[in-house]
């Protein structure tokens, strides 16, 4: 196509993108046929379990960035996990709002303890945490573990210690969690299903 300097300077003046291009003579069809991409098809994908009760649906949560070494990732978008079997891609409002959750300030992070009349909590790391709550289970056993009963029947049974199990965990997770806690002689256990 040949185009003056004069017509280039009138199609210019009507001002209009879509109708220079194709006051110009290009061709169009083939933007106009372009199909919007799908906003998730380049986000990375991560499998999860909703926190929030029992129920346990599984979640497929959307986040920024290829996960490379420089690149920051950030969720923007949780949707239901259409093959668990649990919720089959559904969630109630509450799960279907997470990403607030995610994304709140106050939301908790890390293991914080509060001293005995203290009206502070204080950050502890993971092993810490752990390492208290092992030494408190460990001398509240040593105290009160009763092996026999007033009968002389053994009981093996330790009463002043309870567990509660997160229905989120897999079968294995609750098999395993089950037989740690009846080795330890824990009578008081019971699941956070039935809560
Ligand atoms: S999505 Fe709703 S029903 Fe499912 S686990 Fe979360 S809070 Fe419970």
């Amino acid at each position: 196509m040949n185009v003056t300097r004069r017509r280039f300077l009138k199609i210019c003046a009507t001002g209009l993108g879509s109708s220079s291009v194709v006051a110009l003579g290009f061709p169009v069809t083939k933007a106009q046929a372009e199909v919007r991409a799908f906003k998730l098809a380049r986000s990375s994908e991560t499998r999860n379990t909703c926190p929030y009760c029992s129920v346990s649906c599984g979640l497929i949560m959307h986040s920024l960035g290829d996960r490379a070494k420089n690149a920051e990732s950030s969720i923007f978008h949780i949707e239901g996990d259409p093959d668990h079997p649990v919720n089959r891609g559904t969630l109630c409002p509450k799960g279907a709002g997470l990403v607030d959750f995610i994304h709140s300030p106050n939301r908790l992070k890390y293991p914080e303890y509060r001293a005995a009349g203290s009206d502070r909590w204080q950050r502890i790391s993971w092993d810490e945490a752990f390492a208290r709550v092992a030494r408190w289970m460990k001398d509240d056993r040593d105290r009160n573990f009763l092996a026999k009963n007033a009968a002389g029947a053994t009981v093996n049974r330790w009463l002043t210690t309870g567990f509660l199990a997160a229905s989120a965990s897999s079968n294995e997770a609750g098999y395993l969690t089950h037989k740690v806690i009846r080795n330890l002689g824990v009578l008081a256990f019971d699941n956070q299903a039935r809560v």
